[in-house]
Order: C-alpha cells, then sequence, then structure tokens
C-alpha cells in the first residue's frame, strides 16, 4: 500500500486530501512541521510527497531544496496557492515532479498522484544502479557524478540530462525528445536551455563526452 506524506498547515484542505487519499486505498500521513516533513521524507517510508509552499515555519520551496540535497529520490507534487509562473519554474527546477494550483479537484491530484507512482515503479524496475561510459560514472541511487573517481556536483537537472543521454549511448537525442525527458511540462520549444545545460555538463564531465549532431541533436560518445 503507497503511503503519502501530506506537508499543509490548512487542517480543512489536509483532512480533504488524506479522506480522499484512504478512500482509493492509499495510507495518508499529515503534517506541516517542517523538521518532521524532511525526516519523514528522508525515512524511505513514503513513496509521495505533496507539498504545500507556504508553511508555518519555512518556504516549501526550501523544504524541498533540503529534500533533494539529502538525495531523496521520492516523487514530490506541489500543491499550492501560488500560481506564478516564476515559482511553478523554482519548483520543478528545484525537484518538484508536478506541480498543481489551489483550488483543485480532488480527481486530478489523484490522476497526477497514480501517474508518478507508475512512472516511479518503471524505474525502480531497473536494476542498473551505476552507468559508465569512458571514465565518468554515474550513481543512480545516490544521484552523485564521478570524473576519473572525483565527486562532480550536479544539480538535478544537469543529472537527468546526463542520465538520459547515459541511458541511450551511441544515439542522437533531439532537442525536443530532451526538453520532454528532462523538464517534462511545457516549454517555449525555441529555448536553447538544452544547449545552455549541455554546456554546463561538457565543463563538468569532459568536453569530448558529448557531440553535437548538427541539425538533429546531440550524441554521447561511448
Ligand atoms: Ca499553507
Amino acid at each position: 500500500m503507497n503511503q503519502i506524506l501530506i506537508a499543509e498547515d490548512e487542517s480543512l484542505i489536509a483532512s480533504f486530501i488524506a479522506k480522499g487519499l484512504r478512500a482509493n486505498g492509499f495510507l495518508p500521513t499529515i503534517t506541516s512541521d517542517t523538521e518532521e516533513i524532511l525526516n519523514l521524507a528522508i525515512s524511505d517510508n513514503f513513496d509521495l510527497l505533496i507539498l504545500d509552499l507556504e508553511l508555518p515555519s519555512k518556504d516549501g520551496l526550501e523544504v524541498l531544496e533540503e529534500i533533494r540535497g539529502q538525495g531523496v529520490n521520492l516523487a514530490v507534487i506541489i500543491l499550492t496557492a501560488r500560481n506564478d509562473i516564476n515559482d511553478k519554474v523554482a519548483g520543478l527546477e528545484g525537484g518538484a515532479d508536478d506541480y498543481m494550483t489551489k483550488p483543485f479537484r480532488f480527481e486530478e491530484l489523484l490522476a497526477r498522484i497514480k501517474l508518478r507512482l507508475r512512472n516511479n515503479q518503471a524505474t525502480q524496475v531497473q536494476e542498473e544502479t551505476v552507468l559508465t561510459v569512458g571514465n565518468v560514472l554515474l550513481d543512480l541511487k545516490t544521484r552523485k557524478a564521478k570524473v576519473k573517481g572525483d565527486l562532480i556536483d550536479l544539480p538535478v537537472r544537469e543529472f537527468t540530462l546526463a542520465e538520459t543521454l547515459f541511458r541511450h549511448p551511441e544515439q542522437v537525442m533531439s532537442r525536443e525528445q530532451l526538453l520532454d525527458r528532462v523538464w517534462g511540462y511545457d516549454y517555449d520549444p525555441g529555448s536553447n536551455i538544452v544547449d545552455v545545460y549541455i554546456g554546463y555538463l561538457r565543463k563538468k564531465l569532459g568536453s569530448e563526452l558529448i557531440e553535437t549532431v548538427r541539425g538533429m541533436g546531440y550524441r554521447l560518445r561511448k
């Protein structure tokens, strides 16, 4: 049975979500204490976190940063009254898997939760936890990279981009494919964000690793 952590200080909303989840066979836990959210997120007992951004003692985005900073891979859906695009981008860049604004319909939240849990299970089935190409190693469990044995700091999106390329060595991946897999939400198709992030990876992992295939995209060299 899937355990869901609800980080929410508005008790009516929290109990509304919890009730709906219980009716659908989930085990919800409610808390708005940011220390407790962090401890429970790290505990490995939960499958998904529903995260409010306006928590009493700390901003939800900071809590998310701490969770991801601990290498916790828990699925996170931000549920907030903030509908500013900057908050949305910050949340997703900060490692949230999805972002929903209040007011919301429970059916939609439920659909998104199920989708996230399905995606996570699909990832867990793959046994490989370390991907290596040349002298670059990606540890998918700890979300850390190593070049010639030296630890390299890769933020969430850079790591996910590297992982996507490492899973398809010698294959040309188009910008659209990379945008879709790494950012996974509406992004201006004219955006050069993929090129910018490829540049970051080349700097950190080695300039020869990723080849530009003119007019097509990028290819990871074995
Ligand atoms: Ca709140």
